[in-house]
């Protein structure tokens, strides 16, 4: 691959170099440096597109990997610039073959073995099928939708997909499903990352996923209208469990946006509403901005994962949280993590293992 045949010359060429984007970017907030904004960045791979600089240059790799790729930068460009494919692109040029990070390259190998994937999920009993009861909305008529089951999410929180299973009655859960692709395109691989996102979504049938990194990368694919976040599927059935009681009083529950979810998707209304109907929502200071988790950075920048949490811990420990809801798994697994840490009392839980609760209690005796 040539310099100039790395990154799409429109996309390239619509940014404004406005700096609108720099207030909203997570990495330009903790170092203050142009080159670490998302208008540094894009300076950076223009400079790449002409020659003037080499993709692989030290300054260059630190940058492409130094980003979260959370897309805060996309919602408020006013020039409506698609970075998320921008980042994409580069890492696709910087991270192939043996110049990919080792630390991801297992993850990968495992994300492309959808036989590992289905067996490492049938052993920790994720959704198999669509349960009857225990749910507090009816299958909207002549709908037609399957369940995502993710490839990590199987192996990590199995829990996750059995009750988004359990709340949207009537939804099919296809077993013989492999990996999105999201974890392919963010990580080097954009070709194999949209070979797979399209044979997820030859299947007929709207797609609900549970996680808003594998929603946004269907969505990029196939389009918007094949997906849908969990939390749009269950306000489309139109109705929800009453609150969860702690002590006689409405849980306090909080949220922690999904960054691909709500700058790729545009869903951030729809979580909080359905948690508003299930106690007393609190908002989170920052809930919008990345919790550092972005896929495998907290595994490849350890150091700037925690640095880019750190803000978040300071105000969730004034809140008392009873709950703080995530709607992706990479996030669970960073909140669980930084909540133990800082010795914080919240629970966290998926908004779909939040719903499945206040469902059972509204049927418990
Ligand atoms: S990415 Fe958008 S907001 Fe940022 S400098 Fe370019 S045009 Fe302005
Ligand atoms: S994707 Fe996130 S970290 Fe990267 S430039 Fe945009 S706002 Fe900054």
């Amino acid at each position: 691959m040539s310099a100039g045949d790395i990154f799409d010359a429109e996309e390239l060429g619509t940014c404004i170099s406005c700096g609108f984007c720099l207030p909203s970017c997570p990495t330009y907030k903790l170092t203050g440096d142009e080159a670490s904004s998302p208008r540094g960045r894009i300076a950076l791979m223009r400079a790449i597109d002409h020659g003037e600089v080499d993709v692989f240059d030290v300054a260059a790799r630190e940058q492409g990997s130094f980003c979260l790729g959370c897309r805060a930068c996309e919602p408020v460009c006013p020039a409506g610039v698609p970075y998320g494919n921008l980042i994409e692109d580069l890492r696709n040029a910087q991270w192939k073959g043996r110049r990919r990070p080792l630390r991801i390259r297992p993850l990968l190998s495992f994300a492309d073995r959808g036989r590992l994937i289905r067996l490492a999920g049938r052993l920790r009993r994720h959704a198999r099928f669509s349960p009857p009861s225990a749910s507090p909305a009816t299958a909207p008529e002549g709908s037609d939708e399957i369940l995502m089951l993710g490839c990590f999410e199987r192996s990590l929180f199995p829990a996750v997909s059995r009750a988004a299973a359990a709340t949207l009655p009537g939804i099919e859960v296809p077993q013989d499903q492999g990996c999105c692709g999201a974890l392919h395109a963010h990580n080097g691989d954009v070709e194999r990352g949209e070979e797979l996102a399209r044979r997820l979504a030859d299947r007929p049938g709207r797609i609900v996923s549970t996680a808003g990194g594998c929603a946004a990368h269907i969505a990029a694919v196939a389009g918007r209208d094949r997906v849908v976040d969990y939390s749009e599927a269950l306000l489309d059935r139109g109705s929800l469990p009453g609150p969860i009681l702690i002590d006689g009083r409405p849980a306090r529950i909080g949220l922690q946006d999904s960054c691909h979810l709500r700058n790729g998707m545009g869903v951030s209304a729809e979580p909080r509403k359905v948690i508003s109907a299930l106690g007393a929502y609190v908002e989170v200071p920052g809930a919008g901005d990345c919790c550092g988790a972005a896929g495998t950075y907290a595994l490849l920048r350890r150091k700037d994962s925690r640095r880019v949490v750190a803000p978040k811990i300071a105000a969730l420990a004034v809140l008392d949280l009873d709950f703080l809801v995530v709607v992706n798994p990479g996030c669970q697994r960073q909140m669980i993590g930084v909540l133990r840490r800082a010795r914080l009392r919240a629970r966290v839980v998926h908004l779909a293992e939040l719903v499945a609760l206040a469902a059972a209690e509204a049927e418990a005796p």
